[in-house]
C-alpha cells in the first residue's frame, strides 16, 4: 500500500484484511471443487458495506471515491483466499453497479442499486456471445420494441456468476441496421417470462464465481428497464469498460501481495543442500521479481484510480493497468509454483489454485492484446 496513505486509511484496511481473514472463505477448499458459490460469503460482504463501496450513501452504498474503493477490494483479496469471490464483487461493482449510477435513472437508482449494495442481489454483466468476444460491439441478440417495453433473444456466452445472478445487464442490439450505434442496454431480472440461465460451465480457475449462458427467447423487458436511452450501448461499454478495465484486479493485487510473502518466508525456511533456497539466485531472482511486479502494479493501480477521483482522462492508464496487472499476478503464480516445488503443484496447498485462478485474468475485461491494441491506438499507432 503506497506510503502516502493516512492512518485512517490504514486502520480501514486493517479492519478489512481481519474481517475476511476471520469470516470468508471457510469452505473455499470443497467450494473451489464442486464450484459453489459462496453466498452466505456475499451477504457478509454485503452486510459489511464492502459491495456498495463505491456507491453513494443514498443508494444504500459507503460513498467512497476510488481510491478507497480501491483499498477496499485489495484488503479483501489480501485476506481472503477466495478468488472467485474477490472477482464476483469487482464484477457487480465495476460492471453493473457503475453502469447504472451513470446511466440510470433516479427510479432505476433507487430500485436496483441499494439490492445489489446489500447482498440481497447478485448482478451480472452479459455482453459476450459466441461470434462477438473481442469484438463485443457486434453482437448478435436483439431487441425488438413492443408494446410496453422489448423483446429480447439471442444468448451470452461466458458469463460470470450467471447461473446465479438475480439481475443482468444485458447489452443488445435495438437497430441492427444501425450496426454498433444500435446496442443498447436492458436490467433484466430473474425470473422474466423467456430468460433463462444455463447450467454452470466446468472452468480451469476462479471455480466459486460460476460461468454460465444467458438464454433470451422473447424475453419481455419493460421500457423501464432500458439502461439510458436506446442506442446508448457503445458509449456505455466504452465509458463502463474503463472502470472494469483498470479495477477489476483490485482484488487480485491483494492476493499477489499474499502470494509473495508466502513465498519470501517459503525460501527463508525450505531448506536444500544444506542451505534456505532462497541462498539461491534462481529463487531470490523470482522473489526480486514479484517484489518488482507488486509495487509497479499497486502503483499503476492507485494511480488510474488517483485520476479518475479527479476526473482525468485515464484511457490508457486503464488499459495499461489492466495489461501489467493480470501479466503480473499470472508471472508471480506460475513463479510461486515453481518455488514450492512439488507443494505447489498439490491441490492441498493452495498455490495451484492461485495459478489456475489468475489465468482468466489475461482473458476478461480485454484480452492482453487487446489492451496491447488499446496502448497503441491511443499513442496514434
Ligand atoms: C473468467 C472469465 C470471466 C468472464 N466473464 C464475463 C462476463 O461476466 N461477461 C461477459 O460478457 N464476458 C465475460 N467473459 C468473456 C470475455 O469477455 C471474453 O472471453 C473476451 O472478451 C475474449 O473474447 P473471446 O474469448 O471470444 O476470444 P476472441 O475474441 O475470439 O480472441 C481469441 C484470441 O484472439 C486474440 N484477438 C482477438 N482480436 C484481436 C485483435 N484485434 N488484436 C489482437 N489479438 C486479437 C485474442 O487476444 C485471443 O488471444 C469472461 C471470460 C473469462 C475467461
Amino acid at each position: 500500500m503506497p506510503a502516502d496513505f493516512n492512518q485512517e486509511q490504514f486502520a480501514h484496511r486493517e479492519q478489512i484484511v481481519d474481517f475476511a481473514r476471520g469470516e470468508l472463505g471457510s469452505q473455499l477448499r470443497d467450494f473451489d471443487r464442486t464450484g459453489t458459490f459462496p453466498r452466505e460469503d456475499w451477504e457478509r460482504c454485503g452486510a459489511r458495506g464492502i459491495l456498495g463501496s463505491h456507491i453513494p450513501r443514498e443508494y444504500g452504498g459507503q460513498g467512497l471515491n476510488a481510491v478507497n474503493t480501491v483499498l477496499t477490494l485489495e484488503a479483501l483479496g489480501y485476506g481472503c483466499r477466495d478468488n472467485g469471490l474477490t472477482l464476483a464483487l469487482g464484477g457487480q461493482t465495476w460492471s453493473v453497479q457503475e453502469p447504472i449510477l451513470i446511466y440510470g435513472n433516479e427510479e432505476q437508482k433507487q430500485k436496483f442499486l441499494p439490492r445489489l449494495c446489500s447482498g440481497e442481489w447478485i448482478g451480472c454483466h452479459g455482453v459476450s456471445e459466441e461470434q462477438s468476444g473481442s469484438d463485443a460491439l457486434s453482437l448478435q441478440t436483439t431487441a425488438t420494441k413492443t408494446e410496453g417495453g422489448y423483446l429480447l433473444n439471442g444468448r451470452k456466452m461466458y458469463i460470470g456468476m450467471a447461473p446465479v445472478a438475480d439481475l443482468a445487464l444485458v447489452l443488445a442490439n435495438s437497430d441492427p441496421a444501425a450496426g454498433k450505434w444500435g446496442v443498447s442496454a436492458f436490467l433484466v431480472e430473474r425470473g422474466s417470462p423467456g430468460f433463462s440461465h444455463s447450467e454452470p460451465r466446468a472452468k480451469t480457475g476462479t471455480r466459486t464465481n460460476p460461468m454460465g449462458d444467458l438464454v433470451f427467447e422473447d424475453c419481455f423487458v419493460p421500457s423501464e428497464h432500458l439502461l439510458g436511452g436506446e442506442g446508448i450501448g457503445m458509449s456505455l461499454f466504452t465509458q463502463t469498460i474503463s472502470w472494469e478495465r483498470a479495477f477489476i484486479h483490485a482484488g487480485h493485487l491483494g492476493a499477489m501481495q499474499h502470494l509473495f510473502e508466502r513465498c519470501l518466508k517459503y525460501a527463508k525456511e525450505r531448506r536444500q543442500f544444506g542451505r534456505p533456497i532462497g541462498n539461491f539466485q534462481s529463487v531470490s531472482n523470482r522473489i526480486a521479481d514479484m517484489r518488482l511486479r507488486l509495487e509497479t502494479s499497486r502503483l499503476l493501480m492507485f494511480k488510474v484510480a488517483a485520476m479518475k477521483d479527479a476526473d482525468a482522462d485515464a484511457s490508457i492508464e486503464c488499459a495499461m493497468a489492466n495489461l501489467h496487472i493480470s501479466e503480473a499476478l499470472l508471472a508471480c503464480a506460475t513463479d510461486a509454483v515453481r518455488i514450492h516445488g512439488a507443494r505447489g503443484y498439490l491441490e492441498e496447498h493452495g498455490v495451484e489454485r492461485q495459478l489456475r485462478d489468475s489465468i482468466g485474468g489475461v482473458i476478461y475485461a480485454g484480452t492482453s492484446d487487446i489492451q496491447r491494441t488499446l496502448i497503441a491506438s491511443l499513442l496514434g499507432l
